[in-house]
């Protein structure tokens, strides 16, 4: 496995911190809002990375947060007259329903910054009593120019920063730079703390739960690339404060989403949210991973629906070979080895195994399903079609791509070799009848 590092800017081999563990943590949403498609990119890339290491036989521990404390959430809930909490439900229950929709596995610990504000103010408390952040009447600040190398993984020098960024300033702060660890409020939810009652800052939130709930420097820490600076550099600025480390071995960025219709972007107001997805959503997933992930995807109607049709061939080609295998009761065998079946499936992992490089992946997918195809229009190749089917139901799952089939019950069975018999005797009328039922079920196409 070789994996590119947004620290070291290099590809570089995966070797985990632990034998035979991955430990990961992906930056979770603000929850005040649906998800757009544009989110949509990192739950379903993450979901695939830790599948990846799991095929490859790792224990993975995936950790993700919900952010349910946050400016936004508190202008969102006065705009709707509820409640934080009540907004901050909502939104964790719609996220995790468009998690399910896209295919993403929703069983990992995902641990919310309102359970975690004991750890996050020791964390604070670490901060201060290192020397790293100063208190500023009730507001703790990270003061960045302690920090030697600040920058290093958004690549910005502190100088030119500072320069840019003069607005950052408030009276409070040393440096126009230095970020907020703790923010001592009058609006909205508050918390006490040695130095305010108020709430902890964005970039405190993670960097504390990936402290509390993995205690030590991670294998991965992910998210999309808008993140890189301020929000990844200020965590590890942190990181390496408390506990003089990078905090995680690998930094994973996935590119943008681009809307190529400007109708449809977002300065024009016009989000596409995952719960409007009106195709499905496994289309939708395949689209995303037609591209390698650090490029930016560019989404439009046609682009998705390409991929859309593409799945639906995926889908009954998979299908067919699940019914015609069922049909003589093989599903269940032991697949023999074909060597030109073996070479695809071994580049597909190559492929995932090289930066995750989906869309070379798929290439070796589309072989075997063409190999499928070829098969299940012979007569007797069950065997080999045996071989294909497991082969493409294994590149399914290590790319969470899922399609729900019943396994055949006796009186589909009898079903079908009734219409077999009806073909071979030339009662057309009864074998369309019992083809047109055989189709209704989904056993033929
Ligand atoms: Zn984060």
């Amino acid at each position: 496995m070789r994996i590119y590092n947004t620290l070291s800017r290099q590809t570089e081999p995966f070797k985990s911190i632990h034998p035979g563990i991955v430990n990961i943590y992906v930056c979770g949403p603000t929850v005040y809002n649906f998800i757009h498609i544009g989110n949509a990119r990192p739950v379903i890339f993450f979901d695939v990375v830790r599948r990846t290491f799991e095929y490859l036989g790792y224990s993975v521990k995936f950790v993700s947060n919900l952010t349910d404390i946050d400016d936004k959430i508190i202008t969102r809930a006065k705009e709707l007259e509820v409640s934080e909490q009540e907004l901050t439900q909502t939104f964790i229950r719609a996220f995790l329903n468009d998690v399910e929709k896209l295919g993403s596995s929703t069983k990992y610990d995902s641990p919310k910054v309102t359970d975690h504000i004991d750890p996050i103010i020791r964390y604070i408390e670490k901060c201060v009593s290192s020397g790293f952040a100063y208190e500023a009447d009730g507001d703790v600040y990270f003061d960045v120019s302690k920090l030697k190398d600040y920058g290093i993984l958004s690549q910005r020098h502190l100088s030119e920063q500072t320069q840019g960024e003069k607005s950052l300033n408030n009276d409070k702060k040393k440096n126009p730079l230095d970020f907020t660890l703790w923010k001592k409020t009058e609006e909205g939810i508050k918390f006490k703390a040695p130095w305010s009652e108020g709430r902890p800052g964005w970039h405190t939130e993670c960097v504390a739960i990936i402290e509390d709930t993995f205690g030590e420097k991670i294998d991965i820490h992910g998210g999309g690339s808008d993140l890189i600076f301020p929000h990844h550099e200020n965590e590890m600025a942190q990181a390496q404060a408390v506990s003089n480390h990078h905090l995680a071995n690998i930094w994973m960025h996935n590119g943008h989403l681009q809307i190529e219709d400007e109708k449809m972007s977002k300065s024009s107001g016009n989000m596409i949210f995952v719960k409007d997805i009106d195709v499905d959503p496994m289309g939708f997933r395949l689209f995303t991973l037609g591209t390698y992930y650090r490029a930016p995807l560019m989404y439009s109607e046609d682009a998705l629906s390409t991929y859309v049709n593409e799945w639906d061939r995926l889908k009954r080609t998979y299908s067919q070979a699940f019914y015609a295998l069922d049909l003589i009761e093989y599903l269940d065998e032991k697949p023999k080895t074909y060597p030109e079946i073996e070479i695809l499936h071994d580049q597909f992992i190559d492929a995932m195994s090289d930066d995750f490089n989906t869309p070379n992946a798929l290439t070796s997918m589309y072989a075997v399903v063409k190999i499928l195809n070829q098969k299940l229009r012979e007569d007797d190749a069950f065997e080999m079609i045996l071989a294909a089917y497991k082969n493409l139901d294994t590149m399914f799952s290590i790319l969470g791509l899922k399609v729900s089939l019943k396994r055949l019950t006796k009186d589909d069975r009898n079903m079908y070799h009734a219409w077999k018999d009806a073909r071979k005797n030339k009662d057309y009328e009864t074998a369309d009848r019992l083809r047109e039922k055989l189709t209704e079920r989904g056993i033929l196409a």
